[in-house]
């Protein structure tokens, strides 16, 4: 079973990248700026904002974090989004999700100016991948799909299951799975007879934030899969499926998987700062 190593790929983008900002920063002479506001203390976000910042610092990327407290109204987030838009300096801005319940998610995601929207998670862009190649794509199917394209995984007329729907990583991963022209099943928590539908998935892409739900009896011979979860197991990080008990089932059968950690998390992170990079193109090159 081959390993498909999202952390070399992801090393890799992020040298291409350096290099590409060294030469754009002479010629337009200034940086590319990533704006994150993050709201709350959540330890797990920060930790997430933290490596985006320093994935950003390494790479030539300027990273403002923006870090407001938990009692933030709507209006204020509100009013700090929209600075942000006029900021001619900002290239591009990320709201670390989740945000406190008292905010609305949709409407702070809907403030963003999608030109600006790195996380391709306003409406306009989930319209344009829809429709256009011109969306900014979330960074985790975006991330996968780079994956599989560097790992010569083909695509074209497969059939690629997706387990979850979320507007982060299910429901784009299908949609761009879907312009690559695999045919796409999209299954989720009440979906009938998973196993059914898991066991013809040549492309098996698994992200559903539990550990051992998919087993090696559940995929099809030869499948690739790709491991989106990220769950904590007795202080330890594993995978929705490649740390699982039925490891060694699952090894004889799959002909790739993506690792946790190392598989989609890095390559999350490179598809970032390629959004931030592309971004920042479309405003200097006029
Ligand atoms: P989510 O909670 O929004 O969505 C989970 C999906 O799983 C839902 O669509 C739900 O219908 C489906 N689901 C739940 N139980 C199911 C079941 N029994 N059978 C079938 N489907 C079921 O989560 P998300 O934001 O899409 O993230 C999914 C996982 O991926 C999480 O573990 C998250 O931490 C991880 N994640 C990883 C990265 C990364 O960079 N590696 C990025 C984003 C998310």
């Amino acid at each position: 079973m081959k390993i498909l190593n999202g952390a070399a790929l992801a090393k890799k983008i992020k040298s291409v990248l350096a290099i590409e900002i060294e030469y754009l920063v002479k010629k337009h002479e200034r940086a590319p700026k990533l704006c994150i506001v993050l709201v709350g203390d959540d330890p797990a976000s920060a930790s997430y904002v933290k490596s985006k910042k320093k994935s950003c610092n390494e790479i030539g990327i300027l990273c403002d974090l923006n870090i407001m407290p938990f009692s933030t109204s709507q209006d204020q987030l509100l009013a700090l989004i929209e600075t942000l838009n006029n900021d001619p300096e900002v290239d591009a801005i990320l709201v670390q999700l989740p945000l406190p319940k008292h905010i609305d998610q949709s409407v702070i995601l809907q403030a963003i100016d999608y030109k600006k929207d790195v996380d391709g998670l306003h409406p306009m862009n989930v319209g344009l991948l829809n429709i256009s190649n011109d969306a900014i794509i979330p960074c985790t199917p975006k991330g996968i799909l780079s994956l599989l394209k560097a790992e010569d995984v083909s695509i074209t007329g497969k059939h690629c299951v997706v387990i979850g729907r979320s507007n982060l990583v299910g429901k784009p991963m299908a949609q761009l799975m879907l312009r690559e022209n695999a045919s796409v099943t999209v299954c989720h928590s009440k979906t009938r007879d998973l196993a059914y539908l898991t066991r013809q998935g040549e492309i098996l892409i698994i992200a559903i934030g539990h550990p051992n739900l998919v087993n090696a009896d559940m995929l099809k011979e030869g499948a690739v899969v790709v491991d989106v979860g990220i769950n904590s197991v007795d202080g330890k990080l594993v995978g929705d499926i490649y740390n699982s008990i039925d490891v060694t089932n699952i090894e004889k059968k799959a002909a790739a998987i993506t690792p946790v950690p190392g598989g989609v998390g890095p390559m999350t992170i490179a598809s970032l700062l390629e959004n931030v990079v592309e971004i920042y193109k479309k405003r200097v090159i006029k």
